[in-house]
């Protein structure tokens, strides 16, 4: 079995899906009033917006340890600032040398 993924959201489509919110998100220092730097992310409230801007974003980016990004539904006109904290995690994978 294979999920479509909704054409607008990008998400997999469950039985009755409804694409999530939209928020518009921007790295603090990447904000210059031009439209291209705000992102739209499809999240159910800003502070995981801000993560997954983050998580999205984060292999572009130099590994920062910490991150200040601002947050508003599009109607909104003041921004919610947040902090995300990156945390590396360890990952283990054996390979095999002598069978
Ligand atoms: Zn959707």
């Amino acid at each position: 079995m294979s999920l479509d993924k909704c054409k607008t959201c990008g998400d997999f489509m469950f039985d009755s899906h409804k694409c999530l919110p939209t928020w518009q998100v921007v790295r603090e220092d990447q904000y210059d009033d031009s439209e291209g730097c705000i992102e739209l992310i499809y999240s159910s409230d800003a502070s995981s917006a801000a993560e997954n801007y983050v998580d999205y974003n984060l292999e572009n980016w130099d590994y920062p340890d910490e991150i200040v990004i601002w947050v508003k539904k599009p109607n909104d006109i003041n921004w919610n600032k947040y902090t995300v904290t990156v945390e590396t995690v360890s990952t283990f994978s054996a390979t095999l040398i002598i069978e």
